[in-house]
């Protein structure tokens, strides 16, 4: 029987990325890896089946306590779902008290955007210091499907806020993080995107304090979501697995996610299952920070 089984600690090098990536290419999509991270063969990349993805903020989370940081969660994910050229979705179910993670046996996993304080759950999400935030997904190791995804951001080793002015915030000491620009590259991870060379993307690697440029997307980005999440199609991988999606029963209760929580929504939903489909490995990624608190 499928169990989570599995957590891998991705700390990606670039040239480990670049080595997986094969054909030169300008976005890159998340390997399925097994348990010791290494890449599945044949690879297959992670990739939301479902269109409509639905998600919560955890009411304790500091960062992301009251309407002005909501507002600015959803227009994070509305700098990748806002183009014309993709259908992708995202609903914003409001607050929760459920923590990032998820149990292939349970009914009510929620995709979960947080912010975290305390060391101890700083030590639980974060392998290393220098880590600003970090998502997590869960997938399906043979298709690469997600089934589930969370963020969450180091509110302990560093400040955030939405920047307005750069002189000003340069300015502060310490100087905080934009969290904007952070939460569009973790978003960028939550759709199965992973870390590229391009120093201007939005999926590059690290960031230094009062950044902001990867609140825009470049073109590369754009053609990345255009590509996978294609208006009105089937979602297309960076290497497609060999199996045909519409054809893998089981996984079906995984998608659809958002009308059974909103009630009778745009999408339809058929909850989820009792049991994981398929082996589980849950992966992390992260935006590295280039200057730590104190
Ligand atoms: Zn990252």
């Amino acid at each position: 029987m499928s169990r989570l089984s599995v957590w891998s600690v991705t700390a990606l090098s670039l040239g480990a990325l670049l080595g997986w990536a094969g054909p030169a290419r300008a976005y890159v999509c998340t390997p399925v890896t097994d348990g010791n991270g290494v890449p599945v063969s044949p690879a297959v990349s992670q990739v939301w089946v479902n269109r409509c993805i639905p998600y919560f903020i955890n009411r304790d989370a500091d960062l992301f306590s009251g309407g002005d940081r909501q507002l600015l969660v959803e227009q994070s994910f509305q700098v990748w779902a806002g183009n014309a050229c993709t259908d992708l979705e995202f609903a914003d179910l409001g607050y929760t008290d459920q923590q990032p993670g998820f149990d292939p046996r349970a009914s009510d996993n929620e995709n979960v955007i947080t912010s975290v304080k305390d060391a101890a759950s700083v030590a639980t999400y974060f392998p290393e210091a220098n880590m600003v935030a970090i998502t997590i997904t869960a997938f399906s190791t043979s298709s690469g499907e997600i089934f589930d995804a969370d963020i969450v951001v180091n509110d302990l080793g560093f400040d955030f806020e939405d920047v307005v002015s750069q002189p000003s915030c340069a300015a502060e000491n310490p100087a905080p993080f934009d969290l904007r620009a952070i939460l569009i590259h973790e978003m960028g991870h939550f759709i199965g995107f992973d870390h590229e060379a391009d120093v201007e993307s939005t999926m590059y690697f690290s960031a230094p304090a009062c950044e902001v440029k990867k609140r825009t997307l470049t073109d590369d980005d754009i053609i990345g979501v255009c590509t996978v999440y294609p208006k009105g199609q089937a979602p297309k991988t960076c290497a497609p697995p060999s199996v045909d999606y519409d054809d893998v029963s089981g996984v079906q209760a995984f998608r659809d996610q958002c009308e059974a929580k909103l009630d009778g929504g745009s999408c339809s939903c058929t909850g989820y299952g009792a049991d994981a489909p398929y082996g589980l490995a849950l992966a992390m990624l992260a935006l590295l920070g280039l200057r730590k608190r104190r």
